[in-house]
């Protein structure tokens, strides 16, 4: 697998611990040059309870352990670049450190480590755009992405009412298809208790936020912009409806705006 010996016994070393978790990049010869693996959190055999992941590769060249492996860190789910950006320094460090001795079972390691101690997602729930704080509710999809689940429950309401609100424009041979939700970030196929959802308590952040909404300066400009923009198209003749996009003419809608 590999003519230098310590590379060899650590690969064999981490098939042996690690099994079909990790896979051995090979060159055309057969040749071990790197590994892959996906590394979660420390959380015994509970998935469920791990809301972090991210995929590691480790790149061996030629005169590894005595030159330093080229490590990349990809898909990261529930990280920010700064805990991404930690968990490289430390890679960086201990490659330094350990130089001239086998180093990828300790790599897994740090990223593992750290992965735990950043068990919870610190993205933004892209619902609501707040963050996550401890003792929020939250749920996280089997695509690893991350809601609050009074978010969750909102988006599946809301997508499920325009679904239907669809169904009902066609003729009833056409009204064929069942309801399937998706992830709003991935839209990979998602199923969930609704009322379960609804029943968590909303975001604290959310809740924490002033009540009465003041636009800045920036929106108010906006918004003058987009009505100069609305009258033009409305003086050309078309206009595009509000929700479902289409493109009006003024006539057909007595030049009134369809708020639907
Ligand atoms: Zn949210
Ligand atoms: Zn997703």
């Amino acid at each position: 697998m590999h003519d230098d010996e310590r590379v060899a016994e650590e690969l064999e070393a981490l098939q042996a611990i690690l099994m079909d978790e990790i896979k051995i990049l090979t060159d055309e010869s057969g040749k071990a040059v790197g590994v892959e693996t996906e590394v979660h959190p420390w959380t015994a055999l509970d998935t469920e309870q791990q809301f972090v992941r991210v995929s590691l590769e480790i790149k061996l060249p030629s005169g590894y352990p005595d030159t330093r492996p080229i490590v990349r860190l990809f898909n990261p789910r529930g990280l920010d670049d700064s805990t991404l950006n930690r968990i490289k320094e430390d890679i960086s460090k201990k490659c330094t450190q350990d130089l001239g001795q086998p180093v990828i079972f300790e790599i897994i390691e740090i990223v593992k480590e750290q992965l735990t101690a950043s068990n919870m997602p610190c993205v933004a729930c892209c619902i609501c755009l707040y963050g996550f704080r401890s003792g929020d509710d939250f749920t996280k999809t089997h695509c690893y992405h991350y809601f609050h689940s009074h978010c969750l429950a909102g988006h599946l309401i809301a997508s499920e009412n325009i679904f239907k609100e669809e169904q009902d424009k066609l003729p009833p041979w056409q009204q064929t298809a069942t309801f399937q939700a998706v992830c709003p970030v991935c839209r990979a196929g998602i199923s969930y208790d609704v009322e379960m959802l609804r029943s968590a308590n909303p975001p604290q952040e959310l809740e924490e936020a002033p009540r009465t909404f003041q636009p800045t300066p920036e929106l108010r400009q906006l918004q003058e912009k987009m009505e100069a923009l609305y009258l033009k198209q409305r003086s050309k003749g078309g206009i595009i409806q509000q929700g479902n996009r289409t493109l009006l003419l003024s006539d057909d809608n007595n030049g009134e705006e369809d708020n639907r």
